[in-house]
């Protein structure tokens, strides 16, 4: 219904009662009952996100203790995930670890395979990989990773918030403990959760380390004790920190502010994209429960869904960038309809367009497209993985030398060679001449070459190749990486030589 000035029945009433609101605001500005911001021209929406207030400061979240049957799934789910992350860093394959991610020394051990730097391509196609994979499983389910795999929430709702349950209550209990006044109670309750936290971040922090620098030394690290090695020490405190800090305070701002993948989401998702949805289709129009009330959808506006929320939002009001699809109202919701006697999943995993249009999942162009791009990913990353060798070696002629015509009618040239042995035993290495039978290569200042696992050595050598193989000044010739007779790498290589036809 629109009046002669085109406005609604509903922006006349809020018209009206903004001109009957008291300014509450030293901006001059008017907030409702709910302590949104008013204007002219009705309600503002979403002038400010969830946690912070009008003023620009933070607003705690208190959200209510949630329960039912996507929270005992997710606390499953979460315990065998934190089961995996602590037990990973124990595992071994013949003494070596699983997984260890040596920044530091920039040495890479995934699935028991150790990569290095010169396998960078190897790592950028599989980042790639990753990548899409992440865009397209987005696309399809939006954020269920935020909800029930990433580590943030993991420790927050499943580790740090069941801390604070614990200590401080449910959500009333927590709200009066904060307003009140300082006494034995919360002088008790806050030391003991925050002692607590500040264990549980220095956990955490170490068990990061245990990925860095290997469970071995992690172990070597505690027993010296921490003056022994006073910079990884204050490393694990400065992590320690910054744990605690995000845990106890920063919270789902981490989400909504910094995370990159939670920014990404308003341009990953769209109408076909399954997330955490209100179908406002059977909700509306909400209002009390009356029992037969035939004009009234399903949603009984008691605000549960709101209450459990740990992002401090109203999924009725569609999808908003801080829901990390944690599930929460979908289980009060839930629990409402039961005492109500309504269906379940008036909150449910849904697209815009299931509920809308009441359409199946459909697999649009984006998918196609995003799938193909990643099984071409994947394909090429496999490939370089299955021809990726046990070493990996450059050689190079030496700086500033030039060929030599030996006595015996031979042409030669030195060279380094650098060779890593990318495996976990040692190996001894014999170069060869390929192509050229005649050809002999005679190493400088060692008598053998023997790599230890997963190191690399440097070795100078003279080539020497008949001058009738020679054609010009620049030739090219191929030199294999041998170990115990096992032609392992072929490289290629300069040769220089004379200008044809002088001596
Ligand atoms: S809206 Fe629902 S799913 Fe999204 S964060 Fe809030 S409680 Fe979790
Ligand atoms: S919990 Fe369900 S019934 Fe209650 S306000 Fe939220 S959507 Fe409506």
């Amino acid at each position: 219904m629109v009046d002669q000035k085109g406005w609604s029945k509903e922006l006349v009433n809020m018209s009206n009662s903004f001109k009957e609101l008291k300014v509450k605001d030293t901006n001059e500005e008017i907030f409702d009952d709910k302590d949104k911001l008013i204007t002219e021209t009705g309600v503002s929406f979403r002038d400010r996100v969830s946690n912070i207030d009008k003023k620009g400061h933070r607003l705690m979240i208190h959200p209510k203790k949630p329960s039912g049957k996507f929270h005992k799934w997710r606390a499953i789910v979460a315990v065998l995930l934190l089961a995996i992350m602590i037990i990973t860093p124990f595992i071994k394959i013949n003494g070596n670890p699983f997984l260890l991610l040596d920044v530091l020394q920039r040495k890479f051990i995934i699935f028991g395979v150790v990569f290095w730097p010169q396998d960078f391509h190897i790592f950028a196609i599989s980042f790639l990989a990753l990548v899409i994979f992440i865009v397209l499983f987005t696309a399809v389910f939006g954020r269920i990773w935020c909800g029930w795999a990433c580590p943030q929430t993991i420790f927050m709702e499943m580790v740090f918030r069941k801390i604070e349950y614990l200590i401080d209550g449910d959500y009333q209990q927590q709200k009066r403990l904060a307003e009140q006044e300082w006494n034995g109670e919360k002088i008790f309750k806050r030391t003991l959760k925050h002692t607590i936290f500040i264990i549980m971040s220095f956990i955490v922090s170490n068990i990061f380390l245990a990925y860095i620098v290997g469970i071995d030394r992690l172990g070597m690290l505690v027993s010296d004790g921490p003056f022994a090695h006073a910079s990884t020490f204050t490393a694990v405190l400065f992590f320690s920190g910054a744990f605690y800090f995000v845990f106890s305070w920063f919270r789902e701002q981490a989400c909504t502010f910094v995370c990159p993948y939670g920014r990404l989401q308003s341009v990953l998702i769209d109408k076909n994209t399954i997330v955490v949805a209100y179908d406002y289709k059977r909700g509306e129009p909400r209002g009390k429960f009356k029992k037969n009330a035939d004009n009234l959808g399903d949603c009984i506006d008691c605000g549960n869904c709101v209450k459990v929320c740990p992002t401090g939002i109203d999924i009725r009001n569609g999808t908003q960038l801080e829901c990390v699809n944690c599930t929460a109202c979908m289980d009060a919701c839930d629990e409402v309809m039961d005492k109500v006697n309504r269906p379940k999943s008036l909150i449910k995993y849904a697209s815009h367009s299931q509920i809308e249009e009441k359409m199946n999942f459909k697999i649009t162009a984006r998918i196609i497209l995003y799938s193909a791009i990643l099984l071409l990913l994947l394909g090429i990353s496999t490939a370089l993985l299955i021809n990726r060798g046990d070493v990996e070696a450059t050689i190079l002629r030496a700086k500033g030398t030039m060929y030599q015509i030996t006595p015996d009618g031979m042409i030669s040239n030195v060279y380094t060679a650098t060779i890593i042995n990318k495996t976990f035993k040692n190996m001894p290495i014999e170069l060869k001449a390929l192509e050229i039978p005649e050809a002999t290569i005679e190493l400088i200042g060692k008598d053998k070459i023997e790599i230890k696992s997963e190191t690399f050595t440097s070795a100078t050598f003279i080539l020497k190749v008949p001058k009738t193989k020679i054609t010009g000044t620049r030739n090219t010739v191929k030199i294999g990486i041998l170990s115990n007779g096992v032609l392992l790498q072929e490289v290629s290589a300069g040769f220089s030589g004379p200008i044809p036809g002088m001596n």
